[in-house]
C-alpha cells in the first residue's frame, strides 16, 4: 500500500501524539513509554491500523507499537486513531484545525519507521510477539530480501524478540506463503500453527484448478504441518483480509517461534 503524497501529512505525524517521534532514543526502555510493565507487541506495516487498534481494545493488558514506512500511509492510521477517539463518524480531514489527542492509558502508539532498521529500535528481548499482516509480496526474486518474512527479516526479528517468542504471519499471496515457509525451515523456526485457509473462504472450483485453496498446502518439507488446531494470535481481521476473504480468496496464516527456548 502506498497512497499519493497528501500535502500536510509530515505536520500532522509531526504533531501527533499517536507518533513517537524519534523511536530510536527509546531502545531498551520502551516500557516507560506506556508506563506499564506490560509485554509489547508490534505490527510492522499497519495500512490503515485497525488489525493493531482493535487488538490494543481487546487486550488492555498489553502494549502495542505499530510501524509503517510510508507517511501517506501512517497518516491514514493517525485519522483513524483521531476517529476511535473522539466516536466520529469518519475520519476528520487533513485540514481539521483541532485534532483529538491521544485519550488517557492509551495502550497503542504509531511509528514511522522501516523495519529493516529494526534492530536499531529495540534491545533483544523487548519484544513478545511480532504481527504481519499481508506484507508486500515484493515478487521479483533480486528483491526477495526485502519480504518481511525473508531470511534476513528473521535474523532482525531474533535480534528483538523475547526468546522463544515469534511471529504471526497472514496473508493472500500464497508464493509468499510457500517461500515463508521454506525461509523459516532453514532459520532453524519452529512453525507452531499453519494454515492454506483459514476462513474457508477458498473459492473450491478455482482452487480444484490451480492446486491451491482449502487447507490442502504444502509445508516445507521437514516442518511438521500444525494445522488442526487453533492459532495463539486473536482472529482479527485487516482491512486487506476483509477484502479478500470477502472475494472468495484463502487466507494463509502461520504462527512461529525462535526454535530452542
Ligand atoms: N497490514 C495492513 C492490512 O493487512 O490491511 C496493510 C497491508 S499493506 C499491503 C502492507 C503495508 O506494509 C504497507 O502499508 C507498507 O507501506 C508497509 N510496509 C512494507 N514494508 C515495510 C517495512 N519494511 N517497514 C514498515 N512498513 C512496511
Amino acid at each position: 500500500m502506498r497512497l499519493r503524497n497528501i500535502p500536510g501529512s509530515r505536520d500532522i505525524i509531526a504533531a501527533s501524539d499517536f507518533v513517537i517521534q524519534d523511536p530510536e532514543a527509546y531502545k531498551g526502555r520502551w516500557k516507560t513509554v506506556f508506563g506499564k510493565d506490560h509485554p509489547i507487541e508490534l505490527e510492522i506495516g499497519i495500512g490503515k491500523g485497525r488489525f493493531l487498534m482493535d487488538l490494543a481494545q481487546k487486550h488492555p493488558e498489553r502494549n502495542y507499537l505499530g510501524i509503517e514506512m510510508y507517511s501517506s500511509v501512517l497518516l491514514r492510521a493517525i485519522q483513524k486513531a483521531e476517529q476511535r477517539t473522539a466516536g466520529l463518524a469518519a475520519p476528520l480531514p487533513v485540514s481539521a484545525e483541532e485534532r483529538p489527542k491521544r485519550p488517557e492509558g492509551c495502550n497503542f502508539r504509531l511509528l514511522r519507521f522501516d523495519a529493516t532498521e529494526l534492530p536499531y529500535l529495540f534491545e533483544q528481548g523487548e519484544i513478545e510477539k511480532i504481527y504481519l499482516n499481508f506484507s508486500d509480496p515484493w515478487p521479483k526474486d533480486r528483491h526477495a530480501d526485502r519480504r518481511l518474512t525473508s531470511a534476513c527479516f528473521l535474523k532482525r526479528y531474533e535480534q528483538v524478540l523475547q526468546p522463544g517468542h515469534g511471529i504471526a504471519f497472514k496473508t493472500d499471496n500464497r508464493d509468499l506463503f510457500d517461500f515463508s515457509l521454506d525461509q523459516l525451515k532453514e532459520s532453524g523456526w519452529e512453525l507452531t500453527f499453519c494454515s492454506f485457509d483459514l476462513h474457508g473462504t477458498g473459492n473450491r472450483s478455482q482452487a480444484e484448478k490451480d492446486g491451491t485453496g482449502s487447507d490442502t498446502g504444502r509445508i516445507a518439507e521437514g516442518m511438521s504441518a500444525p494445522g488442526s488446531g487453533q492459532p495463539e494470535s486473536d482472529l482479527i481481521m485487516t482491512e486487506y483480509e476483509e477484502k479478500f476473504a470477502a472475494e472468495g480468496h484463502p487466507i494463509c496464516m502461520l504462527e512461529a517461534r525462535i526454535r530452542g527456548h
